[in-house]
């Protein structure tokens, strides 16, 4: 199945919901960062969220960031979105290794331990909006539903799931993002808990070949489902050479003819694709050109 986010409405509109399937772009990110299973669960429960939520903002060139940083050993996972289905993202220490839960899942909580999550919306506006919120479980979907509601005041439910092959690479992965508006009606919120206590996780829905249409239909079942558009996903870095040199000039003269002194090439990877890029002592050089005097 390709990777896609599907928005729709619930009871007329009293509910806005969004799901999405993320197998592809999950099992991207792990190659891209040889991310270890739990940290391969980890970062694709928060890039699945990120796509999802990158779908709610209005404007073409809007950017979201999550942020979330933990005092366990993967540090900090990070993830942007577009308002297009692209996302990417990382974590600190790509490679923790920690026993399962005792559910017997990958240990997500463990891993990302206590700290905080932040959202950023960057609306090409002087100052980009950020809302934080300290982390409740480290599981990433209880965080956000927290997020939403202390931060947002808007009550709301988030699944999220990355499911591993035995030969670790990713086998599913998506979510879905339940919103109730101001509006709604008792007997909405009551039919929605309902349908929401009976639910399997996200990523049994998706293993038994569930579309996130379909997942939609069982959370909204007699809550009238209405999808309103589909958009693909990717896991897309628009990273250049360019760009990176842009972050060498910014590191200032001092920085950069350290490099030169050393008389060596550099390498430097973007860290949300680890795509590596090369600098020779020549280009330093022109860099420091390019750079500050101070
Ligand atoms: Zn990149």
């Amino acid at each position: 199945m390709r990777d896609y986010i599907v928005r729709a409405t619930g009871a007329q509109a009293q509910i806005r919901a969004f799901a999405c399937t993320t197998r592809n772009l999950v099992e991207a990110a792990r190659q891209a960062h040889d991310t270890s299973p739990v940290a391969t669960a980890a970062l694709g429960r928060l890039l699945s969220a990120g796509a999802m939520m990158g779908c709610m903002m209005k404007g073409e060139e809007d950017l979201l960031t999550l942020q979330i940083k933990g005092d366990g050993p993967l540090k900090n996972v990070v993830v942007t979105a577009d308002s297009k289905g692209n996302v990417k993202g990382y974590v600190t220490v790509p490679d923790v290794i920690l026993p399962a839960n005792a559910a017997g899942k990958l240990d997500v909580a463990g891993a990302v331990g206590q700290g905080s999550l932040s959202v950023i919306r960057d609306m090409g506006l002087k100052e980009p909006y950020v809302g934080q919120t300290m982390l409740q479980t480290g599981e990433i979907a209880e965080d956000l539903t927290y997020y939403f509601a202390t931060s947002e005041q808007v009550p709301s439910s988030v699944g999220l799931g990355v499911l591993m092959e035995r030969n670790n690479t990713v086998r599913q992965a998506g979510g879905f993002i339940l919103q109730l508006m101001p509006f709604a009606e008792d007997a909405t919120v009551s039919r929605l808990e309902q349908n929401l206590s009976g639910i399997s996780a996200v990523t049994s829905l998706l293993d038994e070949g569930k579309t996130p249409e379909q997942m939609l239909e069982t959370l909204l079942e007699g809550l009238d489902c209405q999808v309103v558009s589909t958009m693909s996903a990717a896991f897309a870095c628009d990273c250049s050479k360019k760009k990176i040199e842009r972050v060498l000039i910014s590191l200032g003269r001092k920085e950069i003819s350290d490099m030169i002194e050393a008389e060596q090439e550099i390498e430097v990877s973007c860290h949300f694709c680890n795509t590596r890029y090369q600098f020779s002592v020549e280009e330093l050089k022109r860099l420091y050109e390019m750079s500050r005097k101070d």
